[in-house]
């Protein structure tokens, strides 16, 4: 099983080269799924695809292992085609060694060359410019896809050519490459930072389900990284947004166009592809990582997120001074396209977003008495809120009173457990009980419901956190919520 040619990886881990010699696994073994997925019937009529991955730098026994787990595990005649796209690796293996290996596989493998580092959008656009399939499907270059991974994909497809689906992404270990097959409870979301998330599959979405584990999951967003697509949808729907660098936001943002244009996301439980997930990335970004990513994330803000782009920019102030370049031809996309507005994705697709549709303030909450602001000192979970000097920059200091009734800075929630606190940041649960507080814009007091009592400036004993007393109509209980409007 394992080769003679072990290599180092930039990340100075030791790979395994796994050639087709080497590929011995049982396929038994791969059969991660739900039992019931096991019996499903697809039609035998399915779409070909193509399957496109990009890569920079990748190690060659993980590009290996997923072009053979495709070769392997995918029935030939869905197969269009491997495109594999190189993004300027550097690595003298990825040059002629990859080119004259991938000649003798039993699949067609194409390999495109970018001329210059593009980041994985660019990458993956000439991928799909290139294609022939009637699916495209994109993978990271380090994915191990399963036994019966593809017909349940491309059977939803041929269902409703507008949906865009993704495997479950199994977890396969950066440290051991051990294999740990991913959850069919979660889904995709993001925060007010516009980081991609998993959070628990809702209620909601579980009842929609009537309990059947194997029907689609509709998420709000996915991770990116591993999805098919028709491929006239994909251009239809305005394929990529090609001013976006290197990597990051592009998931987010073909999320939201997916929804507010008329599309659907969907994981389709039945489908599993391992994703090795690295700790750090393992290539450089030029510009810097930050640049980078905020830019991409600004493009996405602007065109799709309409006034709800306020989140993101009062909790990272420091974006807005970073050039996005020009957006005008996807406006134009999102005009011709007829979408949606964000709130309707927010109150339709992702009604237990940690963006409020609905909201009062959106900003600093300080104490009349004290002249301080509530700020989480940048600790979070399960951790004491603090007060400090206002500072008007956004960031630690910002809060969202919603209509729910929530105190909120991004995922986390005021939550007061016992009588006369503390105050503590936790993840918001939506369950109501401790989290609840009601805001009297006439005297000015921030009560706790549950506790019934109110929130107060800092005692003697500790000044860097706020305190709960019963309500007296006190100076000290008396805050001021920024943008605060008498509706939500
Ligand atoms: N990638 C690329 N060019 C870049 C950055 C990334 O071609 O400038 C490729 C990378 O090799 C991988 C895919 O894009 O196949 C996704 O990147 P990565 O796996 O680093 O993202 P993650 O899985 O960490 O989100
Ligand atoms: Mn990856």
């Amino acid at each position: 099983m394992v080769s003679e040619t072990d290599q180092k990886d930039i990340t100075g881990t030791t790979l395994l080269t796994l050639g087709a010699r080497h590929w011995c696994i049982s396929h038994k073994q791969f059969w991660i799924t739900e039992p019931k997925c096991k019996t499903k019937v697809y039609p035998d009529e399915l779409p070909n695809t193509s399957v496109v991955i990009v890569f920079h730098n990748e190690a060659w026994s993980t590009l290996l292992r997923t072009v053979y787990s495709v070769i392997n595990r995918s029935p030939h005649y869905l197969l269009s085609e491997i495109i594999l796209v190189d993004d300027a690796s550097e690595r003298d293996f990825l040059k002629m060694t990859l080119e004259n290996y991938v000649k003798n596989l039993e699949v067609p493998v194409k390999i495109i060359r970018m001329e210059q580092r593009s980041g994985l959008i660019r990458a993956r656009l000439r991928g799909a410019a290139a294609s022939k399939g009637q699916v495209i499907t994109f993978l990271d270059a380090h994915c191990e896809c399963t036994l019966g991974w593809l017909e349940p994909l491309l059977a939803r497809i041929k269902e409703n050519r507008k949906t865009v689906v993704c495997p479950i992404i199994d977890l396969i270990s950066d440290d051991n490459f051990e294999y740990t097959a991913g959850s069919d409870m979660t889904y995709g979301g993001f925060n007010w930072k516009l980081n991609f998330r998993w959070y628990p599959v809702p209620q909601r979405e579980m009842d929609r389900r009537k309990g059947d584990r194997t029907l689609p999951v509709r998420t709000p967003t996915m991770a990116g990284g591993l999805f098919s697509i028709d491929r006239n949808y994909f251009e239809e729907i305005g394929a990529y947004d090609a001013g976006m660098d290197i990597w990051g936001g592009e998931n987010l943002e073909m999320s939201f166009r997916i929804w507010q244009c008329g599309g659907s996301l969907e994981i389709v439980t039945c489908s599993h592809v391992g994703h090795v997930f690295r700790k750090a990335t393992p290539y450089t970004f030029p510009g810097g990582t930050g640049h980078v990513i905020n830019k991409n994330n600004r493009r996405l803000a602007e065109v799709w997120m309409d006034e709800f782009k306020d989140f993101f920019y009062i909790i990272s102030p420091g974006v807005v001074k970073v050039d996005y370049g020009d957006v005008s031809v996807r406006k134009a996309l999102r005009e011709n396209l007829k979408c949606k507005p964000f709130s309707w994705y927010l109150e339709n697709i992702y009604p237990d977003s940690q963006i409020p549709r609905r909201y009062y303030s959106l900003g600093e909450i300080r104490n009349v008495e004290t002249n301080q602001c509530l700020d989480n000192m940048g600790r979070k979970d399960n951790e004491k809120v603090g007060m400090f000097n206002c500072h008007g920059m956004g960031g630690n200091q910002v809060f969202s009173y919603t209509a729910e009734k929530e105190i909120r800075t991004d995922d986390f929630c005021l939550d007061v457990s016992r009588l006369s606190g503390p105050v503590i940041m936790l993840k918001c649960h939506h369950m109501r009980g401790n989290q609840l507080w009601e805001y009297d814009a006439e005297k000015l007091t921030l009560r706790h419901i549950n506790s019934n009592q109110c929130l107060d400036e800092p005692s003697e004993d500790d000044k860097m956190v706020p305190t709960m007393k019963d309500c007296n109509g006190s100076r000290s209980q008396q805050w001021l919520l920024r943008n605060m409007t008498l509706s939500a």
